[in-house]
């Protein structure tokens, strides 16, 4: 029987480069494990999308599993724009929407281009109520976090809030348990899912460098309002949602866009821009948050709501370039712990990374379990479910992706274009008309050439 190959890192997977499976260390752990003797079987740290996701699998399957967490309930400091897409979570908890605090399911989308006191927009509204399964929905993460550590406990999961694991126990150069709160938890293996700036990833060597270029700042205001003032304003449904993005004046024409979401009854309003930029511009993404509110076509959406929390967060954007050794002896890494977020551009989908990779994790573990062995050997099937998943695959395929953001042309220029031409285009003066084509040119003429907008829309087609 020839041997099974394993990408030995995923950025192998750009080259389809796989190798052999690392040397084999013996297994250390006996094939079942007593928790109530020697510690749990599995400590997954950090109660978010990803590792909500591992120990509810685990605990499904019947697997002693602790869930530690270091706010006070699940998701208390968590932050998300934020759309989840459902088709990952639905796998899990079959029709979870009709159980879990979601807010609305996204029925509008739109994408406005905006200069200083105007904007251009592509409006996309559409009935998908038949496709539950595969629609976004809003969430709040306090009520999203708290509600899916509580469906892993009910499956059997010892859950632990306001508990921070300091360390990693280390015995014979494998992980085999966290220090949290002062105290020595054992563990066959431990799954990091406790975000990005992972400290156990970091301790088990397995971090990934958070460079100023390769993460993002998000900074979130959550607007209250009635929800009647939502759904006329919005033109959404009951239940219906709008996820509105935003591009240009919004960062000041740098690296970023702004966001606003529609909740059951509250707004989330933000802005998500590259820690570079913000150095180099001397920007500060509150101030932006700011002035993004006064925008003429912001000021008429969020008027007369009352701003009801504030939160800051980093997100990590750099890809797969950024993304480190998914595992080692007696450990896994999950979610925005190992940078599994995809920024396109089109869209910021990190929730459901973190959900498919908590799953991968904790399905890796199965089959851990069953060998009797927790050494790298076996744990690096796990890049092997991811790759077989979208999360690599995504990953992969929008490789060049953060390069091309890197563009400032996308975030100065275009949009300011795209305004002064839509001004043009509709003004109405008493003289003579141009053509659209005839307005265009002028409007480009000193600014950028067409064989430039070319080049971009090239590299645009290649990478999104
Ligand atoms: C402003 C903003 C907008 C976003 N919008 C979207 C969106 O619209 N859609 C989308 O899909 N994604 C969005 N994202 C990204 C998304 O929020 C993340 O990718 C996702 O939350 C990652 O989940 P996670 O479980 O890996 O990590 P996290 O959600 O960060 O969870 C990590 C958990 O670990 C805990 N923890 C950390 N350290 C420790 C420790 N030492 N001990 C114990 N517990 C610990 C934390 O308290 C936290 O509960 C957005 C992010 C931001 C900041």
């Amino acid at each position: 029987m020839s041997p099974v190959l394993f990408p030995a890192h995923p950025r192998d997977l750009l080259h389809g480069h796989l190798t052999q499976p690392p040397a084999c260390s013996a297994p250390r752990w006996p094939l079942y494990f007593s928790a109530m003797s020697d510690g749990f079987e599995v400590v997954v740290v950090g109660a978010g999308p990803a590792g909500c996701a591992a120990a509810y699998t685990l605990a499904k399957a019947g697997i002693e599993v602790l869930l530690v967490e270091r706010s006070k309930f699940a998701g208390g400091k968590n932050v998300t724009g934020g759309v989840l897409y459902g088709s990952v979570l639905n796998e899990l908890i079959p029709e979870f929407w009709k159980e879990a605090p979601v807010e609305r399911r996204i029925q509008r989308h739109v994408i406005s281009m905006l200069s200083e006191k105007s904007s251009v927009s592509v409006d996309f509204n559409t009935d998908d109520s038949g496709h539950p399964e595969t629609a976004g929905y809003t969430v709040l993460r306090a009520k999203f976090d708290r509600w899916f550590s509580q469906k892993a406990e009910e499956a059997g999961a010892m859950v632990i809030t306001g508990s921070r694991a300091d360390d990693l126990i280390m015995e014979d150069g494998q992980v085999a348990g966290i220090v949290a709160g002062g105290d020595n938890i054992a563990a066959k293996v431990v799954i990091a899912a406790d975000g990005v700036n992972s400290l156990l990833a970091d301790k088990a060597g397995l971090g990934t460098s958070l460079a100023p270029d390769n993460v993002n700042q998000g900074v979130k205001e959550v607007i209250k309002m009635p929800r009647e003032t939502i759904e006329e304003r919005f033109n959404v449904t009951a239940d219906g949602g709008a996820a509105m993005h935003f591009l240009g004046f919004c960062t000041r024409g740098v690296h970023g866009g702004g966001f606003l979401y529609t909740n059951q009854d509250s707004l989330s309003l933000g802005v998500v821009v590259q820690l570079k930029a913000l150095i180099d511009n001397k920007l500060k993404s509150v101030e932006l948050l700011e002035s993004f509110k006064e925008h003429p076509t912001l000021r008429e959406l969020v008027k007369g709501g009352t701003p009801v929390e504030y939160s800051a967060h980093l997100i990590p954007t750099g890809g797969l370039r950024m993304v480190p050794q998914l595992y080692t002896d007696g450990m896994l890494v999950a979610g925005d712990a190992a940078a599994l977020v995809l920024a396109t551009g089109r869209a910021l989908e990190g929730i459901n990374f973190a959900l498919a990779s908590g799953i991968a994790a904790a399905e890796t573990v199965k089959i851990a379990r069953e060998k009797g062995d927790f050494s790298q050997r076996t744990l690096s099937q796990y890049v092997k479910l991811i790759s077989d998943s979208f999360v690599l695959q995504d990953l992969v395929r929008f490789f060049g992706a953060p390069q091309f953001l890197e563009n400032p042309r996308i975030y100065g220029l275009y949009p300011e274009l795209a305004c002064s031409l839509a001004e043009r285009v509709f003004e109405v003066d008493g003289n003579p008309k141009s053509t659209v084509w005839q307005l265009a040119r002028e409007e480009m003429k000193g600014r950028v050439s067409l064989w430039q907008i070319m080049r971009d829309a090239m590299a645009a087609r290649k990478t999104l």
